[in-house]
């Protein structure tokens, strides 16, 4: 058969017909395998619908709809998951690659290949099964990024990079190790282009200083020329930011999309009109990032969905004294409290007035952990106001749209066959979303947090599925 080229800008359309009109023919070499009588959320913000099917051939979504229309390929592997909710892997639209060991976190230290790809093994363990990389990578992601490009049937999380982020030079933002900085819109426009030409899917720029601690923040004539060379380029200009003024300007400046939630206050309907009207997204709200500051030991430790993804010795030093003094004694604790409320409200007030809103975590940094924290994002997205069906859509459907070529977060002929199988429907408690049954990267089952864990040999892995 011959191969369909994983080309980025897939034609869903005109080539999605031709690959059902190819698979549904029936070659000899084509691997179809159909998921039957399922509940199916199809990622596009419509309630499920009970009785479906999917069909997929060698990776690719080749048909959905109701079970009893479904067609009959001859030569497939049918599953009956009469009883399971099927919908579209996550995806976690802030996360960072390879920066730690354990709780221990040096870019210098622990950058290389393997630790990011043994970080997308992980976040698809917890069925997500893409991520977007924020602006701490190294230039080997391009690398990772390539391979998985030309592989198309990978097994683990697809990534999508960012890159070098833009950090004004002695502000905040980056990581130790990671030449990133500039000093003025000349340099940062210069950067932009250096950076982009390797590859960068998106252009992300930080505009903060750690509850004034640091003593700049990136001045507007740098945000400028950050985000007219990403568009320069043809890319979208991510925004790291915390004050709501500087989301307002950065509105008016036409960046693109917002990686964390406005935070010293709540976001009003002044700024959410703004952003409507400019087009601008709230891609990442990072509610479990600012829910993590808030705890010295974080309530899930025992939990075995989150204690699965960590290795026994992180968990111990989790829990040590030393380290839960050290958090308390911080003067930054007592500020997230506060911090973690403004989030919450302003997501609710975005979502009310009509912001496009996705899922995103900034996991990846010491203590905030790959995949479980996509979990506990949902769950804080429903705690903030938003229904169940809401928060999947925006992990899915949403968070998909924001990269135009990108191949999955809905359930349609044409896109990868990445999908999150589950014992009990998420739209009536968006907890299931742990209930993982399977996960299906490129049509294919990966191992998931169940079936696998981190730092102990498969039949050590402690507790399983409740
Ligand atoms: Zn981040």
């Amino acid at each position: 058969m011959r191969r369909i080229r994983p080309a980025r800008a897939w034609a869903s359309t005109r080539v999605g017909v031709a690959l059902v009109a190819l698979c549904l023919g029936g070659t000899a070499t084509a691997e179809t395998v159909v998921l039957d009588h399922v509940t199916l959320f199809d990622g596009t913000g419509r309630a499920p619908r009970a009785d479906q099917s999917l069909v997929m051939t060698d990776g690719r979504i080749t048909w959905v709809g109701p079970a009893r229309r479904r067609p009959a390929p001859t030569g497939a592997i049918v599953t009956d998951l009469r009883g399971k909710f099927l919908m579209p892997g996550l995806i976690d639209s802030h996360v960072h690659l390879g920066l730690v060991d354990g709780v221990d976190q040096s870019f210098t230290r622990y950058y290389d290949r393997a630790n990011v790809e043994q970080q997308l093994k992980l976040y698809a363990a917890y069925g997500v099964t893409s991520v977007y990389t924020l602006g701490t990578d190294g230039d080997l992601i391009h690398q990772v990024i390539a391979d998985q490009r030309r592989i198309g049937r990978i097994d683990m999380a697809r990534a999508y990079t960012a890159g070098r982020g833009v950090v004004y030079k002695g502000s905040y933002g980056g990581v130790p190790g990671l030449e990133q900085s500039v000093a003025t819109p000349a340099e940062a426009t210069a950067m932009v282009r250096r950076e982009t030409a390797k590859g960068d899917d998106f252009v992300k720029l930080w505009m903060d200083d750690e509850f004034g601690t640091v003593a700049r923040r990136m001045p507007y004539p740098v945000s400028r020329a950050v985000i007219d060379a990403a568009h320069a380029a043809g890319r979208k200009a991510a925004a790291h930011i915390f004050y709501y003024d500087n989301a307002a300007e950065l509105t008016r400046q036409g960046v693109d999309v917002f990686m964390h939630q406005v935070r010293d206050r709540v976001a009003d309907p002044a700024l959410a009109t703004a952003m409507k009207r400019r087009g601008t997204w709230q891609l990442a709200s990072t509610l479990s990032r600012e829910a993590s500051f808030t705890y010295t030991l974080l309530p899930f430790v025992d939990e075995p969905f989150f204690a699965r993804g960590v290795a026994p010795a992180t968990i111990a030093t989790l829990k040590s004294a030393e380290r839960r003094q050290k958090l308390a004694a911080s003067p930054l604790f007592p500020k997230y409290p506060p911090v973690l409320r403004n989030a919450m409200t302003s997501l609710a007030a975005e979502a009310r007035a009509g912001v496009r809103y996705g899922m995103g975590t900034d996991s990846g940094p010491t203590a905030r952990f790959p995949g479980y924290f996509a979990h506990w994002e949902l769950e804080l997205m429903v705690a903030a106001g938003l229904t169940p069906l809401q928060a999947l859509t925006a992990a899915t459907g949403t968070n998909a749209g924001f990269l135009r070529e990108n191949e999955s977060g809905v359930l349609r002929p044409g896109k990868w066959a990445d999908l999150l199988v589950l014992d009990r429907d998420p739209t009536r408690d968006i907890r299931n979303t742990r209930a993982i049954s399977a996960v299906y990267v490129a049509g294919r089952k990966v191992p998931t947090i169940w079936e696998t864990c981190v730092g102990r040999a498969p039949d050590a892995c402690g507790a399983a599925k409740p």
